[in-house]
């Protein structure tokens, strides 16, 4: 029932995407810090850094709209695209991203102002037709590395968005706040490996209880579907402040 409104949700929010997109940009963030505006995306990579602090990376696994497109994609590729150190690529493209975005507000014009709508038409992002050649062309960016190398590869190599979170997890344990993770009792695994075909980041998610290792895990998007799936309920939510 859990996994049924969480994909439920993913695929709304990706039937969204056409009025979000804008929220989620990495070039309009760059676009509104040569005006010195905050936008819409500052707005919303702000909040998923707090969110993260306290709820790990919830959002990937409940609202994303890129991550509602690739486990569509996991009904044609259903392998793992997780690969380590192929991983690192996302925070590569987002120190030079970020480095962008504060040198271009360093060197913007006019007065600092908030404009969450910028660039919009009335808050709604994807309208003429030019907008829609771009959406297109972001569907494709996020897509195709699914399609090809397996489960969730858009979050796994090239997410601007994850670094956000998983910096503000671990943030999050360094501040000792309360925090969503996910717990194993190692004894009782029967390591069937069912945890790992649900995985939807393709997750090696049977050797991660064998080590203890899955309550770390920065790949973790915290989706709950291998605790769904575990015939021995092994796996569980727990909400704790991290020593
Ligand atoms: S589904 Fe449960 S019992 Fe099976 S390997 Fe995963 S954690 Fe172990
Ligand atoms: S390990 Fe479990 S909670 Fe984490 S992404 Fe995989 S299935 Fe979801």
């Amino acid at each position: 029932m859990r996994q049924t409104v969480r994909k439920t949700i993913l695929l709304i929010s990706f039937l969204l995407f056409p009025v979000t997109i804008w929220y989620f940009s990495p070039y309009l963030i760059i676009r509104a810090a040569s005006e010195h505006i905050m936008n819409g995306s500052f707005i919303v990579f702000c909040l998923m850094f707090f969110l993260s602090m306290f709820m790990g990376r919830t959002w990937c696994g409940y609202f994303c709209p890129a991550g509602g497109l690739q486990e569509c994609a996991i009904r044609i590729k259903d392998t793992s695209a997780f690969k380590g150190k192929r991983d690192r690529i996302k925070y590569v493209i987002w120190i030079l991203w970020i480095t962008a975005v504060v040198v271009t507000f360093i060197l913007g014009r006019n007065d600092v102002r908030i404009d969450p709508f910028f660039m919009t038409d009335h808050g709604i992002s994807v309208t003429g037709i030019n907008n829609y050649v771009v959406y297109y062309g972001v569907i494709m960016l996020l897509v195709i590395p699914p399609l090809i190398h397996g489960k969730r590869a858009t979050c796994h190599y090239i997410c601007w968005m994850a670094p956000f979170m998983v910096i503000g997890s671990t943030v999050g344990r360094w501040l000792h706040l309360p925090q969503l993770h996910i717990e194993a009792e190692t004894d009782t695994c029967l390591s069937c490996g069912k945890c790992n075909r649900e995985c939807p980041m393709g997750l090696d998610v049977r050797k991660m209880v064998a080590e203890g290792k899955i309550s770390g895990c920065s790949e973790c998007i915290e989706c709950g579907a291998c605790i769904d799936t575990c015939p021995k309920k092994v796996l569980k939510y727990k909400f704790v402040w991290r020593r």
